[in-house]
């Protein structure tokens, strides 16, 4: 149960009675690789319609649902997509999700991309990659 606040009042515990420790969260649907078994080209082509802006969820919306889930006992957030690394100042997420204090901050990425970002995610506070 988690109260309004967010304050934990009993742990996450799954179908067995284990605790729920680890927390995937995609900041977006998008991705700029195409792999055959997740997004083949076929489907998503230059008309397939991803998702609207207005239902990603922000950054203040992400953090407020992991502060939940680590009230709830989760200590490890895995960013996750499609790719992560094409949502807009995703630095600055890993920052407030850091703050947290989670015991395991983890992002899962093509690595394309990675040369870029990987000094200001690491700054922010990102523990691991794969
Ligand atoms: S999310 Fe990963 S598996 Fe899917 S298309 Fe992108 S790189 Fe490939």
């Amino acid at each position: 149960m988690v109260r309004l606040d967010g304050m934990a009042e009993a742990p996450l515990l799954d179908g067995m009675g284990r605790p729920l420790r680890d927390l995937r969260i995609s900041v977006t649907d998008r991705c700029n690789f195409r792999c055959r078994y997740c997004m083949p080209k076929e489907h998503f082509g230059p008309g397939f319609k991803f998702l609207p802006k207005a239902e990603i969820l922000s950054f203040e919306e992400v953090e407020r649902i992991a502060r939940i889930f680590v009230a709830l006992g989760v200590r490890k957030l895995r960013l996750t997509g499609g790719e992560p690394l094409l949502r807009n100042g995703l630095a600055e997420l890993v920052r407030q999700l850091a703050e947290l204090g989670s015991a395991d901050l983890a992002l899962t990425t093509n690595g394309s991309l990675l040369a870029a970002h990987a000094e200001a995610l690491r700054r922010a506070g990102l523990g691991r990659i794969t």
